[in-house]
């Protein structure tokens, strides 16, 4: 779809699949629908308002629903997105995705996308066939945030019900409201409503051309356990064993661990995996030597990160070869 008006800035709009590219057969349906099989240009053509704030060049990355997110599909979609933005006539970008992982892929670019202009991630709760489907107006005001100078080296944000969040502190809340995203410990950046964009507040921790971490289809292999009333360390024993090179906890309350999963900590670290503990509660940070001795452990907390935009953070770390003595440092830093 291209507008005759030159003059606005050319946004690329990359599609990956999600519920915003969902069909069902009954538009009282929001689930039980299938996800990813609309093509990129049905999504535009709802919208025809777009042309109004973008000029548009579309792609059709891939067609899936989300929870099956590979990191060889974020390296194809990383590596593309990088390249269209050394494009001096890409502006900023647009990724249409599933919600059910959009957090990770989206953290994932914020350190691995190399560039000061926008990344803007959006989705839909609603399938597009649904009544009150969000997608389209999602994208309009994915593109529109694109489109606008201010979203600058924000890093990757996420448009979604008409607020903008950074790709580090959103997640999904809800299983089926349209406000699903959230970002718990800061809040939204800004909000995006009728063509106007606005910030009130900025990104502290590096992102894309301050991170040194490169995107790459071969991540070491980094398996999440979760702790519980009553777990056992069965889980990490046979990661450990099937050669994992790291592991995040989501531990209980401040990342503690019980004590079947602390010796078995203990005991994986010793044979060489970085272990992350961090929360499963869904806000907050993640104290060192606080619920568990990670000095005595040899383990590294996850600060703010969700255990798994740690394990994002874990694979590229032990991907750029960081050595354990700086793991810590990293999470603190990013
Ligand atoms: N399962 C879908 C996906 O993540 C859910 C959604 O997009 O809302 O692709």
């Amino acid at each position: 779809m291209n507008s005759s008006h030159t003059s606005l800035p050319r946004i690329a709009v990359l599609a990956t699949g999600g519920t915003i590219a969902g069909e069902a057969g009954d538009a009282s349906k929001t689930s039980g629908y299938k996800a990813g099989v609309l093509g990129v240009d049905k999504l535009l053509g709802a919208v025809p308002s777009l042309s109004q704030v973008a000029r548009i060049h579309a792609e059709q990355v891939a067609s899936i629903d989300s929870k099956d997110m590979t990191p060889a599909l974020w390296a194809t979609l990383c590596t593309r997105v990088n390249a269209l933005l050394a494009q001096d006539d890409i502006d900023g970008i647009v990724i249409t995705h599933g919600t059910d992982t959009l957090e990770e892929t989206a953290y994932l670019l914020h350190l691995t996308v190399k560039s000061e202009k926008p990344v803007v991630l959006t989705a839909a709760m609603r399938p597009a066939t649904a009544l009150s489907a969000d997608g389209p107006l999602n994208l309009l005001n994915a593109v529109t945030v694109a489109a606008s100078r201010a979203s600058w080296k924000q890093g990757v944000l996420v448009a979604f019900n008409n607020q903008i969040h950074c790709a580090r502190d959103v997640t999904k809340t809800s299983t089926y409201a349209v406000d699903a995203f959230r970002s718990p410990e800061g809040g939204a950046l800004g909000w995006v409503q009728d063509g106007q964009v606005e910030f009130q507040r900025a990104v502290v921790r590096p992102h894309t051309l301050r991170s040194p971490f490169q995107i790459s289809a071969d991540l070491p292999v980094v398996e999440i356990v979760t702790s519980y009333a009553g777990a056992s360390r069965a889980a990490i024993d046979a990661f450990v064993a099937a050669g994992v090179k790291g592991l995040v906890i989501a531990g209980t309350g401040n990342g503690s661990l019980h004590s079947a999963l602390q010796q078995a900590v203990a005991e994986a670290v010793r044979q060489g995996v970085a272990v992350v503990r961090s929360s499963r509660v869904g806000a907050g940070h993640v104290m060192r030597n606080g619920a568990a001795p990670d000095d005595a452990l040899g383990s590294i907390t996850a600060d703010a990160l969700n255990p798994y935009k740690a394990r994002v953070l874990l694979m590229l770390a032990l991907a750029a070869g960081t050595a354990s003595a700086d793991l810590q440092s990293v999470f603190d830093t990013y």
